[in-house]
């Protein structure tokens, strides 16, 4: 049986500190090569035509946005709520509440959810997603396979444990669910323990899919991936002038 096609939508939680990055502003303003960095984040998601619409979640105090954060094209698709929650999974789930007030939805349509901190997602990542998991049960999300041997630390910052990385992926976003299931987990659940999406579904008994991500499709965390990320989108904007 083939499943019916389902309207796709996209939530970006950016009511975020950034605590870890330091300074005044929050990082999704930075300017990254001469633009708010979520604007690039914006441009990467609108580029795919399926997504009926942006909702991006700002802080209730949020006074950094501004309309040089709009991109060019596709701006008539976003929707600004300044609904941003106390954690990450608390933005998400006003996100998702938003638009089943404010748009028509069905539980079984598609929400794709992108941290305002990832500038650098690529086309053709997002496209592959997309395809990946448009008829897929559950959903998945973007990840990639732990390169690096992985340490768990003491209190004293002395290696307690080698964790055997076989099997281990570092999860990405986006993180593709369905409307309906994913607001049950994010509702249910304890929001506090929730660092993504995919935990939430697990939550329910269910097994997000894997789809190979990009280390391109960094999160930008520290004040130095600010840098890498310029980096990165020059060689891409580079590649596709050429
Ligand atoms: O802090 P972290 O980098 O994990 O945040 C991931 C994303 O979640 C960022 O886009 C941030 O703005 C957002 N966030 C949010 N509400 C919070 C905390 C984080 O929208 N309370």
């Amino acid at each position: 049986m083939t499943l019916m096609s389902r309207r796709t939508f996209a939530v970006i939680p950016a009511a975020g500190t950034g605590r870890r990055f330091g300074g005044d502003t929050p990082k999704q303003y930075l300017l990254l090569n001469g633009v708010p960095l979520i604007r690039h984040t914006l441009q990467a998601l609108l580029a795919d035509p399926r997504i009926e619409c942006v909702v991006v979640v700002l802080a209730p105090d949020d006074t950094a946005w501004n309309e040089g954060c709009l991109p060019s094209t596709g701006a008539d698709r976003i929707r600004l709520i300044r609904a941003g929650g106390a954690t990450r999974a608390d933005s998400v789930v006003n996100g998702i509440n938003w638009l089943k007030e404010n748009i028509q939805v069905d539980t079984q349509d598609w929400v794709l959810v992108h941290d305002a901190a990832r500038p650098c997602l690529a086309p053709a990542l997002l496209t592959a997603l997309i395809d990946g998991l448009i008829d897929d049960p559950v959903g998945g999300l973007l990840a990639i396979p732990v390169a690096d041997t992985v340490k768990r630390a003491d209190a004293a910052l002395r290696v307690d444990a080698t964790v055997d990385r076989k099997g281990l992926w570092q999860a990405q976003t986006p993180q593709m669910f369905r409307i309906g299931p994913l607001r049950e987990a994010l509702m249910t659940g304890d929001r506090a323990l929730m660092t993504d999406e995919a935990s939430a579904i697990e939550g329910l008994g269910l097994k997000p899919r894997l789809v190979q991500g990009s280390l391109s499709n960094l999160k930008v965390t520290y004040p130095e991936d600010l840098a890498l990320a310029g980096m990165i989108l020059a060689a891409s904007a580079t590649r596709s002038a050429t």
